[in-house]
């Protein structure tokens, strides 16, 4: 015998209506995408649930891979089988034999018999699959309480279902659900968290990059297509605008006092990437700031920067500490790509003294020496896009993680 399901548990059970068709619909397609690798298995929806069939697949294999999809609760290996008591019996012996090897410890049976033709009761169930397993192992007792392993025995018209694990999903809302954003992604540790917790939401990502040769070179864009690629495990493929930005910065480190250089810089960026969330169709920005962190990111930095663009910014990370972006990054797989050596096109020119209070004023009264629009057209039209796909080889190396 072994488990032949995977029963999965949805996040957001307030969902409703058409949301949560919706909802399932795209949970089930990046189910399927996320399974390319376990051809044999088969996502299936019934009523208000999910499955997947394993059909000779690894349990263990698939699971590890689930921990990944957003909009999941939590979800359980489940062994089905036909309505036969007999059947039923020896399931909930295995399932128990398979939770506590050992035969040692606590245990009770909870029927749930959704299918009311089936003969006995639910407590007469209980009581029947109970003495069974008492009876056919060493030392195990009985906890209605507290036990050790929960027997699930679910009764169903089609069949029915035994489960004694839960593992934790994570969470969040199936990716597509909620429109696309444009991250802004360097080579740093915050914006690959920023872009992760994003979608978690359910957005769909895109990613834009800011590079300037020869101040920053090949392997600076192969971090952060790397960290994009560790970002598919969770949503798929993505695309990741690379914007030449040499030119612009040149001419801001030229024109601007050092100390409003890394806040005209800033505006640049805005303005390109909100051009780039125009022409893909992204409703909003992502970024990995977090409030106070450095000079840029103070509360009238924020404020003067943000002033070149209508369009919403979000923050996954402002309320955090860096040590809790760090443990995120850790747990993502991030982490250990984010801290090799390199060099941001946001560090490669800019002063020590950079101002924590600019003022809006002062920011446009700086750029009357620039032409902004041309700059800003330049590099859009610049910009190279490649498509980053899921490599299913990273996922082995950070399956332990969870
Ligand atoms: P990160 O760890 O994400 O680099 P940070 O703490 O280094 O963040 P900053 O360098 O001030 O902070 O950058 C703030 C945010 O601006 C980043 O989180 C990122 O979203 C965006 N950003 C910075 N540099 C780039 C770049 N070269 N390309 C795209 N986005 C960038
Ligand atoms: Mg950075």
């Amino acid at each position: 015998m072994n488990y032949n399901h995977i029963l999965i548990r949805y996040a957001e059970l307030a969902l409703k209506g058409k949301n949560r068709k919706e909802f399932e619909k795209k949970l089930q397609d990046n189910l399927k995408r996320a399974l390319k690798k376990f051809p044999e298995t088969k996502v299936i929806r019934s009523f208000g649930r999910m499955f997947i069939e394993l059909n000779g697949a690894d349990e263990e294999a698939v699971s590890s891979r689930l921990k990944d999809i957003f909009g999941i609760h939590s979800f359980s290996p489940a062994l089905k089988l036909e309505l036969d008591q007999e059947r039923i019996d020896e399931g909930a012996l295995w399932a128990i034999k398979d939770a506590l090897p050992e035969e040692r410890g606590t245990f009770k049976v909870s029927v749930k018999r959704a299918n009311k033709t089936f003969p006995k009761r639910s407590q007469e169930l209980n009581y029947h699959i109970g003495s069974h397993i008492l009876r056919n192992t060493k030392e195990l007792t009985v906890d209605v309480h507290n036990p050790d392993v929960e027997v699930k025995v679910e009764i169903r018209d089609e069949a029915c279902y035994i489960m004694c694990k839960t593992r934790k999903g994570a969470g969040g809302l199936p990716v597509g659900t909620a429109g696309k954003v444009m991250l802004m992604l360097s080579g740093g540790i915050d914006s690959p968290v920023a872009g992760y917790l994003a979608l978690k939401r359910g957005v769909e990502l895109e990613a834009i990059h800011f590079h300037s040769p020869p101040f920053t070179n090949e392997r600076a864009r192969q971090k952060v297509e790397d960290l994009a690629r560790v970002l598919t495990r969770f949503g798929g493929r993505i695309k990741l605008h690379i914007v030449p930005f040499t030119a612009a910065q040149q001419e801001i480190h030229k024109k601007v006092p050092d100390n409003y250089e890394m806040t005209i810089m800033r505006r640049f960026m805005l303005r390109i990437a909100e051009a780039a969330a125009e022409k893909n169709g992204a409703l909003a920005l992502v970024n990995g700031e977090s409030l106070g962190q450095v000079a840029s990111q103070t509360l009238h930095s924020m404020h003067t920067i943000n002033e070149v663009t209508n369009l919403p910014i979000l923050r996954p990370l402002v309320t955090m500490d860096k040590l809790e972006v760090i443990e995120i990054a850790r747990n993502i797989g991030t982490y250990e790509l984010s801290i090799l050596p390199y060099e941001d096109c946001c560090t490669i020119f800019l002063p020590p003294q950079t101002k924590t209070r600019p003022s809006i004023r002062k920011a446009a009264a700086y750029e009357q020496a620039i032409d902004v629009d041309k700059y800003v057209s330049k590099a859009v039209e610049g910009i190279e896009t490649v498509i980053i796909k899921h490599d299913t080889n990273i996922e082995k190396e950070f399956e332990d993680l969870f």
